[in-house]
């Protein structure tokens, strides 16, 4: 069969041995809130357990229903979901921890990565801990560990920041960082990853050495690495585009 697949060509028929059914090998748990790592980019970035959770599962709560049913419709998933973002959570927690007790198994999956990490999902895991439910999180894509990788700074020891504050506490946040002796890893939105670099370089250091990797997993993915001052001149000079980390040696 895999041979006269090749000998065919045929994208098509490649694709349907990854159906959904080839990875019904779950078994589910009743009231359970699986937590789902998806893409960051490249939508092959998914496990065979992640996308049998979500066939399996009874509900999918989404960051963005739309965004993520290209993924599902990609994988032939079609499971139902619901909208669960950092607008909605706070009302729509007590009533999603009524329906796990009542029995339904869930998936929780952001637009990419990992949900909770710079994304919705904090607050959800915490409450069905209170509640006494079982949240299982699988391993999967998330930007910063590879980014923190590729930069070739100590990965012993790090700290994850996510997005600095844009306006409060952002000055005091970025005083105690110029202290830290650990990696700092940073999320940042192409708009401010200069004024970031600007501000870092005030505060640590101009020649502080730092690594940016954008667009990981896709098509135009890049790391670059230089001090703080060189990054810095380097996306004045190429106008920023994409998604970015930062990752900034910790202090000597
Ligand atoms: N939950 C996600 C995770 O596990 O990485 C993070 C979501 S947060 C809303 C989005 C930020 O993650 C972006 O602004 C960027 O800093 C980073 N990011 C996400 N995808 C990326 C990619 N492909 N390349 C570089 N950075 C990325």
């Amino acid at each position: 069969m895999r041979e006269f697949i090749c000998k065919r060509n045929d994208l098509s028929l490649i694709l349907n041995i990854y159906k959904p059914t080839k990875y019904k090998s779950l078994q589910i748990e009743p009231s359970t809130l699986y937590v789902v790592p998806t893409p960051i980019g490249n939508l092959t970035d998914i496990t065979h357990r992640s996308l049998s959770v979500l066939s399996e599962v009874e509900l999918v709560l989404c960051e963005d229903t739309r965004v993520s049913r290209k993924l599902l419709n990609h994988y032939d998933i079609d499971t139902p979901t619901k909208s669960y973002h950092m607008h909605n959570e706070h009302r729509t927690v007590d009533s999603l921890v009524e329906q796990l007790q009542q029995g339904i198994s869930m998936a929780l999956i952001s637009d990419a990565g990992t949900p909770a990490i710079s994304d919705p999902g904090f607050l959800l895991v915490r409450a069905c801990l209170q509640a006494g439910l079982r949240v299982i999180t699988l391993p999967g894509p998330t930007a910063f560990i590879p980014a923190l990788v590729q930069s070739g700074f100590p990965t012993d020891r790090f700290v994850f920041e996510g997005f600095l504050p844009h306006k409060k506490g952002r000055k005091s946040r970025l005083s105690q960082l110029a202290e830290e002796t650990k990696t700092i890893v940073l999320y940042e939105s192409p708009h401010r990853i200069v004024k970031t670099l600007v501000q870092c370089a005030e505060v640590m250091g101009p020649d502080r050495p730092a690594s940016i990797s954008r667009e990981l997993t896709k098509a135009f993915e890049e790391t670059v690495r230089g001090t703080l001052e060189e990054l810095e001149a380097h996306f004045t000079t190429h106008p920023p585009k994409g998604e970015f980390v930062l990752v900034i040696q910790g202090k000597n």
